[in-house]
């Protein structure tokens, strides 16, 4: 098959006391995603979604959260880990799409610079990243402010 889709999908706590990083960029808040790496649910949603169209599993069996080695590790390196993988499995990357839920902070400021530092890590153009987001209209833990959320699509096609 030429062509392959991935899904993923990831959450993570806000708590004090942590950077809120998403997408790769730091986002000025008064809290941050609590998780064993940095917590970047918009570069975990990614990676997801590449192993997915790869047939590969999860980050979570790739980089175990017990793994001393990826404690506090910026998910970039996470990211371009598992983007070695699709390159050494002859696929090159069509599109990835993003769909960021968070109440607050608003992102939409940050959108570009997301793009920006995702298609650098992919080597992949910014046109071929798309940022959206969404607030969840105060429904649910998302919408109570307790966490944020990403979907994210990939479209591979083989070399
Ligand atoms: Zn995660």
């Amino acid at each position: 098959m030429r062509i392959k889709i991935g899904l993923g999908y990831d959450i993570h706590r806000l708590v004090k006391g942590r950077k809120l990083i998403l997408g790769g960029v730091e986002i000025p808040f008064f809290k941050g995603l609590a998780g064993h790496s940095d917590a970047d649910v918009v570069l975990h949603a990614i990676a997801d979604a590449i192993l997915g169209a790869l047939g590969e599993g999860d980050i979570g069996e790739h980089f175990p959260n017990t793994d001393s080695r990826y404690k506090n590790i910026s998910s970039l390196v996470l990211l371009k880990n598992v983007d070695g993988l699709r390159r050494k499995k002859g696929f090159k990357i069509s599109n990835v799409d993003c769909v960021v839920q968070a109440e607050e902070p608003k992102i939409k400021n940050y959108k570009k610079a997301m793009e920006k530092k995702i298609a650098q890590c992919l080597k992949i153009k910014i046109s071929e990243v798309n940022i959206k987001a969404t607030t969840q209209e105060q429904l649910d833990a998302i919408g109570q402010k307790k966490g944020i959320a990403a979907f994210a699509t990939v479209l591979l096609i083989k070399n």
